[in-house]
């Protein structure tokens, strides 16, 4: 069983369901050479990709280019299916940061035999992800830093108002189509600058207040 965790709380969520967003930043779309999508995209990862702060990312042998794509994430802490955007906020129950770690190669061949992206994006270790800072001590979820720095160099940073879709618009969307339950987590896109990352690097997360301090932070190691 996958948990996710409440900062300053006894909270304890059981996680259901991995969301997880592609291209929400335009810069990562450029980098990708993707278009800006219309609608959001999302695929799912199973909740065994999960580890912790602390945790060991595992390449699988059949990849030669691990990337990294730091993300904010959101704890959903009230279910419900056709959420309306105006009540999609008080769904979520806390804000986090993530990596949603990327078999780089074996995704550009999915993507060009138009194959699933579950073995890219799904395989075990694929989701680390940090504790959650509770909703209700973010004053505006769509101004926080995203920063990911690799053995103490800044690799990617970029800041939350940048999203191509607000968090409403994502759970709106999504809720159409599928249920949302208490514990499921979104891993809301990656600015640019996702890199190669390989075994001995150190990989620290931050979600960051307007104020630049750190509201969530998440140290993985590759190996
Ligand atoms: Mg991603």
């Amino acid at each position: 069983m996958a948990s996710a965790l409440l900062i300053g709380s006894d909270e304890v969520f059981e996680v259901r369901k991995i969301f997880c967003i592609g291209r929400n930043y335009a810069d990562h779309a450029k980098e990708m050479n993707a278009a800006v999508p219309e609608a959001p995209i999302f695929f799912l990862k199973p909740t065994t990709a999960i580890i912790g702060n602390g945790g060991t990312i595992l390449k699988p042998a059949i990849s030669n280019d691990l990337h990294h794509e730091v993300e904010m994430t959101v704890l959903i802490g009230r279910g419900g299916k056709h959420i309306q955007k105006g009540d999609a906020l008080n769904h979520v129950a806390g804000y986090g940061i993530g990596l949603d770690m990327t078999l780089r190669d074996v995704q550009s061949e999915a993507k060009k035999k138009g194959l699933p992206w579950t073995l890219a994006k799904g395989f075990d270790t694929s989701a680390p992800l940090s504790p959650f800072v509770p909703a209700s001590q973010i004053q505006d979820p769509h101004n926080l830093g995203v920063r990911l720095d690799v053995n103490g160099v800044t690799k990617q940073s970029s800041n939350t108002k940048n999203f191509i879709f607000r968090i409403e618009d994502l759970i709106s969307y999504i809720s159409q189509f599928v249920t949302f339950e208490s514990g499921d987590v979104i891993y809301t896109g990656t600015p640019d600058g996702v890199a190669q990352t390989g075994p001995g690097d150190n990989l620290e997360a931050q979600l960051l207040s307007p104020a630049n301090t750190v509201l969530a932070s998440l140290n993985v190691k590759v190996q």
